[in-house]
């Protein structure tokens, strides 16, 4: 299942050329153009799913099991000193291209990105009333 528009369908079934550091059947791993550290990848599934809601359990998972192997990877090579997965969903959360990836952001102390949220604050009542919801 391809999205003839969709521009990560081409690179993850090599119809656009990329910098692939892995790949097999489903997935491609690939460099991303505008690293925010050096080694940002990129894990794309081959099959189109714009995000989070759409993509079957297994092959997220199958993502993050690559993602995994990719982080350790780097941290040999590159000797990176931690590593953020990142999985934007929708405009709201950042999400530019609408086909399902998984950022792979090596971190190097020092490294002056933000790839972290602002604590919030709630009430007690918030959180009981949320949890409630979410249960
Ligand atoms: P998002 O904001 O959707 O989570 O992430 C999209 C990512 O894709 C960005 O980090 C951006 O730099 C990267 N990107 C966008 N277009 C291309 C492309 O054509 N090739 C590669 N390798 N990365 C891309
Ligand atoms: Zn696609």
């Amino acid at each position: 299942m391809k999205d003839p528009n969709c521009i990560f369908c081409k690179i993850a079934n090599g119809e656009i050329p990329s910098r692939t550091l892995y790949e097999d059947e489903k997935f491609r791993v690939i460099l991303d153009l505008g690293p925010a550290t050096k080694g940002h990848a990129l894990v794309l599934p081959k099959e189109h799913f714009a995000d989070i809601y759409e993509i079957p359990a297994d092959l997220a998972a199958g993502a993050f099991e690559i993602g995994q192997q990719m982080a350790v990877r780097m941290r040999e090579r590159l000797h990176t000193d931690g590593a953020n997965l990142v999985q934007n969903n929708g405009e709201a959360a950042g999400q530019t291209v609408s086909h399902f990836h998984l950022h792979v952001i090596p971190r190097y102390k020092g490294d002056g990105q933000h790839i972290l949220w602002k604590p919030g604050k709630a009430s007690d009542q918030e959180l009981d009333a949320v949890a409630e919801t979410l249960r």
